[in-house]
Formats: C-alpha cells, structure tokens, sequence
C-alpha cells in the first residue's frame, strides 16, 4: 500500500489523501513554483496508526525511501554533522484547522549537526544555536508533553538577565546556554536526554502529528466546525529554508486580493530576518507586502508573478505564505483562501469578468449563509471605534444597548423602552426571560454551541460569545476589559458576524443589499461592486433554479415587502394571526357561545373582518397563488391565562362586584385547559369540534377571492387544512368547504384549491390516501420534526439542545435544518407516495426550513415545487435554490 507520497506525485485534487496543505505543495510543485522538496505521508497512515496504535507495515520502508531520494535531490543527509539536511514535520488535514495540530520545525538539529549548520551558514552561530533551541522547544512541546511555558519563562530570564525584550538582541553564547537549559528541562519531565538522533526525532514528530487528530482541542473544534472525525491527517516532511539567517531573508503571508472586501491589489505582511511562527507570535511587527519591493525587488517581483500564476490557475483569491533565504524566494503554502461575504460576491463577480469562471460557477463561490450576513444592518465604523475585544461571532446583527448583568433587570429595562445588552460569563436557562427582552447577549465564555449562542440564533438575536477579555463580575454589576470599567448602565455595541465589542454607541446603517432587493438602490447605476455583483448572480440564479420560492406572509405589508424580494406567491397565511388584538373578544364570544345563535353571531362578525384580510393580501399578490391556512392553534391561546383570570375574578367576588361573566370564562379556560396542548385540540381538530369555525374562513376566503376578480385582479386562493394525519379528516372538511366554494364562486371564474399540511407523521407515512384528497401538500417541517423527534419546539433550546450540540449528537439544531435521515425522510416517501396516488399533486415547505440554505438543497433533490418562508429569507432561498440547480 502506497502511503508516502513525493510532492512531483500529487496535486490538488488528492486531498482527501494528502490533506490540503499537502496537495497544494504537489500542485505547486507541478507548476514549476519553487517549494521546499518533501513528501507527504497519507491520511490514511494516520487512521491506520490511530486504529491499531502502531505505524502499518510498510510505512517505515517508504519514508526511508523518500527520505534517501530527497537527500540525494540535496546533496544533503539528515542531520549531517558537516551539512545537515534540516527538515519540518507539519500536519495538514483536508478541512483547514488553524492552529489545531502539530508542527515541529528544525528536525536533523543535535549537539554535533548545529556545528556544521554554523559552518554552511556562513559562521553564523547565533542563527545555529537558535534554529537548536527552538527544536527541542517545539519537540519538547509537542512530541513529549513538555509543558510551554517552562521553555518560555527560562527565555524570558535570559532576555531580563540581559536587560532586554527583544530575542534578537541574545547572542551565540546566550542561545547555547539556553539550548542546555532546555535540554535539562526535557530530561526533567520525560526522564530521557533529548534525542540525538536525527531518523529517531522525525519518526517521533511524524507520530505526533498523527496522535494531534485526537488532541482534546482538535476534537472540539471539529465538532464545532462539523468535520467528520474519522478523516486523520495527513503529514508533510519539508526541507527547511530559513528566513532568519539575516536581512536578507524574511518571511511573509499574502493574498491575491483583498479578502475582506474582494478589491484587486496586493496585500499581505512581511517580516525580515525571521521564522513564520515569529509572525504568528506576533513577537515583532510586519510591515506591508509592498515594502518588499524596497527591500529586495527581485523576490517580490517574482512572489507578483508567482501570486498572478496561482490565481489563474486556481481561478480564487489564494493565501499564501512565503520565506526568502538570503534573497531566494520559496513558496510555502498555499489554499484557496478565505473571506468575508461581502468579498466572497465581489470576487465571484470579477472573476466571471475576467473569463476565469462563468455564471454558474460564481453560483458555487457564493451561498445563502453569505448573502444572509449581508442583509444585516451593519455598524458604521470610523477611526473613533476601536474594538474593546473580539469574541465569537455566534448569531449575526449589530447591537447597541445598556449594559445590564441579570435577567430581571434587563426585562425592566426594556419593559421601559430601553435596548439592553445582557451581558453574563456565560448563560442558562435561567436567562431565558432577559435574553427575549435584550437586544443583544455578551458573554465572555462558550463557543459557537454554548446555550447563549445557540438560543440566540434561535430568536435571531444578536450575540457575541466567548469574548474571554472580558472579565464579568455579576455581583459587582460591572465588566472589566481593556483595563476600563463598564457598568450597568453604560452603552456597549456589539457585532454578532464578526465578534467585535465596542463601547459607547455605534451607529447602525441599513444593508445596501437590503436597499437594492427593496428596489432603492438601482444596481445598473451606482458606483457599488458589491450590490452589483449581487444582481448578477441572483439574476443567474433566477435563471437556474427549479423551485419556485414563495413567502410566509399574513398580512399585506410582508406580503408586499415579499414580492419585491422576489417572492412568487404565499406559501403559508397563518389566520391565527387575524384573531388578536380587539378581535380577540369575538374569539371569547364564539368560545363561550352556549345556544348555536350566539355562536353564529361571533361567526358572523368575524367574517366581514377576516374578507378584508384577505382581499388585502389577493391584493398585494395579485395573479399569484396563495396558499391560506385555515386556524391552528389551540383557542385557548386567545384566553386570558388560567392563573391571571383566577386571581380577577376572587378579587372581583371580594370587591361583591357582579362576576358571572368572568366566571363562565374562567369555567372554559379550566375547561380547555390541556396538558399537551401542541398534541390537543388543535388543526383540523378545531373545525371537526367547532360548529361553523372552517365554514366561517373558507367563506372569508371565497368571497374576498370574488371581490377582487369582480375588481379586475386575479386572486388564486388555495385553502390548506393543519395537522391532518387521516383522510378522512380531511375529506370530512373538505366536503363542507366545496358546497361554501361552488356558493360562493358561481361563475365568477374564481378557483379554489383545497389541500393539506403534512405534519403529522402518520400523514406522511399515508401520503398516498391523503393525497386522493388533496390538490397540493405543503410541509409543516416545524411540527413534522417536533412530532418526529417528540422534540418541543418551544422548550428544547433553552431546556438542552445546547448539550446535544456540545455532545454532537447533531451538528446543528433540527428546528433549523432539515434532519435529512429521520425527518427529511417522512418528506421524501410523502412526496413519492403523493405524487404516485396523483400525478401532478403540487408540494411545497412552509416550516422554517424552506429559508435555511442546506434544506432548500434537500428540498430540491427530492423534488418539490416550491419552498416558502419569512420574507427576509426569500433572497437566501432564491439563492440557493439557484445554486442546487447547478
Ligand atoms: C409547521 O409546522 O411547519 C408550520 C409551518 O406550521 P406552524 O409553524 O404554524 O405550526
Ligand atoms: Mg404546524
């Protein structure tokens, strides 16, 4: 079995077996690019050794074979005492893990090599001796569990016995005391002298590497990032060049455009006379890429050709990063690179502009998640703000508001108007009630999954997580960060896409994408490459995609506001909606309606009301299909709640006050009071018990159906009934509805279709008989996953998803996204046993999934016609409906 690979062998494409970084090298080495010669040895030897513990056979054979062959490419042997061939050992998976694994740099170093590594460098000891201490630091470290900081504090005494900060000022003679203190620590905690010999130190920094895939903070960060923990990691043996063997040499880290705003030019950082983890260290500053053409002209006009040679060939924005050894440039890395949503457009745009990609890959280079973040209100950023800390960006928004530390105080604050910022070291379920009344949750612990972040992006709530600068004192009502005071009371902002935590006010503007999808900004004649780059690819996605996207809307404003982001019709009309506000006492009147005439009297005034409802949305919809359900919840929802009527009516009896008709409604609340009322009296339930309750809505329907035809428009009603699980149910209603409609309609031209919810499971799994009644269905994935997972939807994210997603027991919440095994399933033999009883039956979603990006790819695949969802959404779901086509 092949499991090392030489960098001329590989290329691009073999990530999955030489991880990203690895594949890359091979690709550049392809290309002529100058990279440092090495090999790579396969993911597969690492699930091989992390599945029996030990090397598989063969392994050893083939890196000695590698290793021979890039000694004589060299001319150089491992860790020759005269001229050792010096080399990296870096991990690389497939999936990018910053700073997740392991490198250990300088592997050939011992007492004798670091001599000969002197003499080549043209004497230069110091260079030597450093190179030396920081293997045994980096060995130490990572390879045999040596704590950091015992290597860190003996460096930092050596640099405060010589009054200095800077390495750079230690000499020869100091590193090669430091080399022997570091060698002491080692034997301290490993019982062993560090080892010299060179074969020994690769193979053990090789199988440390492999052993990193199951670092503690490996395995949380791929649970988070939801990257399988089966794939391992590839390893990747480098001959060493060396940046800091003066001012001649440097190393950097550039970009071929702009990744935060997508602009062509050059940007990236450089550092001479230094070692790429000194960047990271962040030990000394880099100055801009550009600087380079000063300093040494030849390599950065080369790195130039070299990043336009990459671009084309990659046809993406690449990082990369680079060293130049006493003036000669060497690639050493690079990755299609990362960037900000706003770039992620702009470059799709330029890229189709400059025939590198056309319109349906650009499709590919953007998504839903993107486009989402860029419908946010943004903070309008001048020099006067500069973040305080950075967190985690868990649920995205710009929020500004008053600092309060508890739950109570921020429902006291808001209930006076304020916008409060509820900040906590992290949040429970105890906190539930402040985060609904906050406008935005900081915490200084827990990541992407912890409670604050998971409920909040459940509300849409803005949140930071995680911003571990801050240090909360709840008792004390104050924060500290920065070395500033912030009190309850004073204002903070914060940023939930990027993390960021500013204190004072922040000013909010409005989304420029939001401008133009509201048709105010008009992308043909403004000076804007990113509102432009967006028009043309919804424009291709429009193009491309097969489901339609409707909207869940129910009233005329969202209705409106739908259309113009596109929306082609109304996928679900909850009326439950028109039932509050005054006509919430015509709803108490039809419930404690005791004789059939006070019942039809309720009846009677609500129609004239609910007509207009809906003439108003046929209205803003007009020639467009909407699909109006009739009412769901259970009534008592429209009834003061038991504890609060119980209390009035004793006081009221107290006071002698004359109480019978508070009485008669609390005997109907104690009456329809239920235990489960999401599995109660509610659906089709409600218009099977309620005498004249369905009739009432279908009437409102048809008639405002007439009304605007008789107008001029054209009204498409479909009349969808909630919670079916038997058809029988649903030709019981559908039996009344049909006489109300042929009454109603005549030959007004007006049609009526009459379909179903599937949310039930049992309606799923007897799709085929539902369908015999029914001229379309539409998902209700909301009560399909609360049914199928016996999940409830209103108390599970606060209560313990958050444990679930800690444990991965799913990667994301099913409320969010479609769970394609288990739920998505009932959707699929719905749909396929549907469609088989009647051909031709239209489906569609109307739960929360039908805007969430990778349930609209599912959706599509098992071929509806549509998904609908909250306005706002509409855009995302065009978007990605487009790409699924592609
Ligand atoms: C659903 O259950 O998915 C649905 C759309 O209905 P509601 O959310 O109103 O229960
Ligand atoms: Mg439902």
């Amino acid at each position: 079995h092949k499991y090392v690979y030489d960098f001329t062998e590989g290329n691009k494409d073999l990530k999955d077996l030489l991880g990203g970084k690895g594949a890359n090298l091979a690709e550049m080495t392809n290309l002529g690019l100058p990279v440092p010669p090495g090999f790579t040895i396969t993911t597969e030897a690492c699930q091989a050794y992390l599945a029996t513990g030990r090397e598989p056979d063969g392994l050893a054979g083939q890196i000695e074979a590698h290793l021979e062959s890039l000694e004589r490419a060299m001319g150089k042997r491992l860790g020759d005492p005269q001229d050792p061939l010096l080399v990296s050992v870096r991990s690389g998976a497939k999936f990018s893990m910053p700073g997740m694994m392991e490198t250990v740099l300088n592997v050939g170093l011992n007492d004798q090599s670091v001599v000969g590594l002197s003499a080549q460098a043209g004497g230069n000891e110091r260079f030597a001796w450093d190179s030396y201490r920081r293997l045994i630091q980096m060995f130490g470290k990572t390879v045999c569990e040596v704590p950091g900081e015992e290597f860190e504090h003996a460096l930092d005494d050596i640099k405060r016995a010589k009054g200095t900060h800077n390495d750079l000022d230690l000499d020869a003679e100091d590193l090669r005391g430091l080399v022997d203190t570091y060698k002491k620590i080692f034997l301290k905690h490993t019982g062993r002298e560090f080892p010299q010999q060179p074969r020994e130190q690769l193979d053990l920094a090789i199988r440390a590497v492999f052993e990193s895939w199951n670092a503690e903070r490996a395995v949380l960060y791929r649970r988070q990032e939801r990257i399988p923990a089966d794939l391992g990691t590839a390893v990747n043996v480098v001959t060493m060049v060396f940046g800091n063997l003066g001012p001649d040499s440097g190393t950097g880290v550039a970009f071929t455009r702009d990744p935060a705003s997508g602009a062509q030019g050059i940007y990236g950082d450089y550092l001479a006379n230094a070692q790429g983890e000194d960047v990271v260290a962040g030990i000394r500053n880099t100055v801009p890429l550009q600087e380079l053409e000063q300093l040494d002209k030849k390599s950065y006009d080369e790195l130039l050709s070299f990043m336009a040679r990459l671009e084309g060939h990659y046809r993406d924005l690449c990082d990369i990063e680079f060293t130049i050894e006493r003036g000669k440039l060497w690639m050493l890395q690079t990755r299609v690179g990362k960037r900000t949503a706003a770039a992620a457009f702009v470059i799709a745009g330029q890229l189709v502009d400059e025939g590198l990609i056309d319109l349906d890959e650009a499709l590919h280079r953007v998504n839903g998640a993107q486009l989402a973040q860029l419908m946010f209100p943004r903070f309008q950023l001048d020099h006067e703000f500069q973040p305080v800390a950075k967190g985690i960006g868990a649920s995205p928004g710009a929020a500004s508001g008053t600092v309060v530390f508890t739950s109570a105080r921020a429902v006291e604050l808001a209930a006076e108007g304020e916008s409060v910022i509820l900040v906590r070291r992290e949040t429970n379920p105890d906190d539930l009630n402040g985060m609904i009344a906050a406008k935005g949750i900081l915490t200084s612990r827990g990541g992407k999954t912890s409670h604050a972040a998971v409920v909040a992006r459940g509300m849409g709530k803005t949140c930071v997580s995680g911003a571990d600068e801050i240090d909360v004192n709840v008792p004390a009502k104050r924060f500290t960060v920065a070395g500033q005071t912030v009190s309850e009371g004073d204002v903070v902002s914060i940023d939930g896409t990027t993390g960021k935590v500013y204190l004072g006010e922040v000013p909010v503007m409005p989304s420029e994408v939001v401008q133009y999808f509201e048709g105010s900004l008009d992308p043909e004649h403004i000076d804007n490459a990113l509102v432009r780059a967006v028009h043309r690819i919804m424009t291709h996605a429009d193009g491309r995609r097969r489901l339609a996207v409707r909207t869940n809307a129910d009233t005329g404003a969202d209705a409106a506001r739908a259309r113009r982001f596109g929306a082609e019709g109304i996928g679900l009309c909850r009326t439950e909606h028109m039932f509050l506000g005054d006509r919430r006492e015509l709803v108490e009147r039809l419930i404690l309606a005791r004789a059939e005439g006070e019942r039809d009297a309720a009846l009677a005034a609500l129609l004239p009301l609910q007509r207009a409802d809906f003439e108003e949305i046929f209205r803003e919809m007009d020639g467009l299909p909407v699909t109006v359900r009739l009412i769901d919840p259970p009534l008592h929802e429209f009834l003061p709640p038991l504890e609060q009527l119980a209390v009035n009516v004793a006081v009221a009896q107290e006071r002698g006050e004359d109480v019978a008709k508070e009485e008669a409604l609390l005997a109907a609340v104690r009456r329809m009071h239920e235990e489960n009322p999401m599995l109660g009296l509610r659906g089709v339930r409600l218009g099977l018990v309620i005498p004249g309750l369905f009739a009432m809505q279908v009437r409102a329907i048809a008639e405002a159906a007439v009304a605007c035809a008789r107008g001029g428009g054209t009204a498409k009603p479909e009349i969808m009934v909630p919670l079916v699980g038997a058809v029988q149910e649903l030709e019981t209603v559908r039996a009344e509805a049909e006489k109300i409609i042929a009454e109603v309609v005549g030959d007004s031209g007006v049609e009526v279709l009459i379909g179903t919810m599937i949310e039930v499971p049992r309606a799923a799994l007897t799709a085929g008989q539902i369908a015999e009644a029914a001229e379309f269905f539409s998902f209700g994935t909301n009560d399909l996953t609360q049914m199928g997972w016996g999940f409830s939807r209103d108390d599970v994210e606060g209560a313990f998803f958050w444990r679930y997603l800690e444990l991965g027991i799913f990667g994301i919440s099913p409320f969010e996204s479609i769970d394609r095994d288990g739920v998505g399933r009932l959707v699929r033999i719905a749909a396929e046993e549907g469609r088989a009883a009647r051909p031709g039956l239209k489906l569609g979603v109307c739960g929360e999934h039908g805007g969430d990006p990778d349930s609209v790819h599912f959706f599509h695949e098992v071929g509806l016609d549509y998904v609908s969802c909250s306005p706002f959404r509409v855009p995302v779901a065009r978007l990605e409906a487009g790409r699924a086509a592609v």
